[in-house]
């Protein structure tokens, strides 16, 4: 027997019972981001592996040992996506679409890929939804996509498990000061400090503040700290971010240490995590990044951003039981047909019902079947209600109308009356 197929590690189906929640999720997130003038961009899974070595940096985990990189039939080193930002901002320069200063608000939603570890809420084929704004500079277009992800928590009921943690990593003067500030102290301390860290000494100094080794975070307590290092204008700008923030009664912590994996980000990072997913507990994560459309060829273009786990979210609706009752339903009206005869007229109530109503959900029984099989389907269905045409019905031009759930006798209802009386018992989302 030939062995049998089975998905890539890490690499998961969305089962039809879980994308119900997936959908209202989304939906959820569209609606807000329609709501505060955001547009939606949809680019490719693949690009050149260039791309990325440029825009997210050489010395990162995810461009060191993470990306899917494959030559293709022409030979050119191509790379499945390992997050949004480097190909948005491939294609607004491509379309000129930030040009002469325009804003652009943007958001994104798709797969991603990178090779972990999977694990609980860490995967290798995992999906994001991700926003990108050009072109403002100011602290109060931070504070905006900070509000607007508290009201996706409030909206979905896990604000309070929730929590931001807030950074500025300053200008790329400040943080070049710093940078060598943290060098000399840090290799003052070599020698306690752990193998990884040593290397990024080297290669990425910044990001031994976010090592997990308890050795060298002894090392870095007394370490210099990025926030004596700002520069008036980061200061100012992060000021004006936390002040926002302030008006608008949003909890942070200030977190010395949250540099982020990634090279472009500059001024303000910001992450929300939670404790209820236990070791992946970032959910949303993202900051400023003035420097990386020139880095990408463009001209100089402030942009700030931010991608969300769908994954780690769809999770923590589950774990806190935050799950709307409604969009378990998926059938409002259930329509039995028995008989070559009933199942004709029923087939044409049907298309007249949908075309009064546009947003019911009405499912005709296929597959024929006796009085009890069909009857149990429609039970099965999760139909708040059942329709049903025999051959009394059929001699009487009415259906007969049943609730199933809950208290109620059958009724008989005119076809003609049909739409008007299922419009006023089901409430349509
Ligand atoms: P982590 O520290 O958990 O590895 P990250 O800093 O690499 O996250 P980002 O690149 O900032 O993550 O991506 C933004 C968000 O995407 C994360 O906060 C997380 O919610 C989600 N995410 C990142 N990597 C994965 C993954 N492998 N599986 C599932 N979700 C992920
Ligand atoms: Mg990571």
């Amino acid at each position: 027997m030939s062995k049998s197929l089975q998905a890539i590690r890490g690499m998961n189906d969305i089962l039809p019972e879980q994308t119900p929640l997936w959908r209202y999720f989304e939906g959820t997130v569209a609606r807000l981001l329609d709501n505060y003038g955001y547009k939606q961009i949809r680019m490719p899974i693949v690009e050149f592996t260039e791309l990325f070595k440029r825009s997210i940096g050489e010395v990162t985990d995810i461009v060191e040992k993470e990306m899917y990189t494959f030559e293709d039939r022409n030979g050119d080193s191509l790379t499945l996506r390992p997050e949004g930002t480097a190909a948005c901002v491939r294609a607004v320069l491509e379309h000129g679409i930030t040009g002469g200063g325009q804003v652009q608000k943007l958001w994104y939603i798709g797969p991603m890929f990178r090779h972990e570890r999977p694990q609980k809420g860490r995967y290798r084929q995992f999906h994001q939804i991700g926003l990108e704004v050009f072109n403002l500079d100011g602290p109060d277009i931070d504070a905006e996509l900070i509000i607007m992800t508290w009201r996706l928590w409030g909206e979905l009921g896990i604000r309070d498990a929730v929590k931001l943690e807030l950074n500025s990593l300053g200008t790329s003067e400040s943080r070049s000061r710093y940078r060598e500030a943290l060098v000399e102290y840090l290799s003052a301390h070599h020698d306690k400090l752990d193998e990884d860290s040593q290397r990024r000494l080297k290669t990425n100094p910044l990001r031994v503040l976010d090592t997990k080794n308890a050795d060298t975070q002894a090392v870095l307590v007394d370490a210099p700290k990025m926030a004596d290092y700002l520069d008036d204008e980061s200061r100012a700008h992060f000021e004006g971010l936390k002040a926002r923030l302030d008006a608008v009664g949003i909890p942070y912590v200030l977190n010395p240490k949250l540099v982020r994996g990634l090279d472009y980000y500059s001024k303000t990072v910001f992450e929300w995590v939670t404790d209820k997913l236990g070791a992946q507990g970032t959910v949303c994560a993202g900051g400023r990044y003035d420097g990386l459309v020139e880095q990408m060829g463009g001209k100089p273009t402030p942009g700030v951003g931010f991608a969300m786990g769908i994954e780690r979210l769809v999770l923590m609706l589950e774990t806190l039981e935050q799950i709307p009752q409604e969009i378990s339903r998926q059938v409002d009206v259930y329509l039995c047909a028995f008989g070559e005869e009933a199942e004709l007229a029923g087939l044409a109530l049907a298309e007249r019902v949908r075309d009064e109503l546009p947003n019911l959900r009405l499912q005709v029984n296929a597959g024929a079947g006796s009085f009890k099989s069909q009857f149990k389907k429609a039970d099965k269905s999760g139909a708040l209600y059942a329709l049903i045409l025999g051959d009394d019905e059929m001699a009487q031009q009415v259906v007969g109308f049943k609730p199933l759930r809950g208290q109620g006798e059958q009724q008989s209802i005119a076809w003609d009356a049909l739409a008007a009386h299922l419009a006023t018992c089901v409430v349509q989302g």
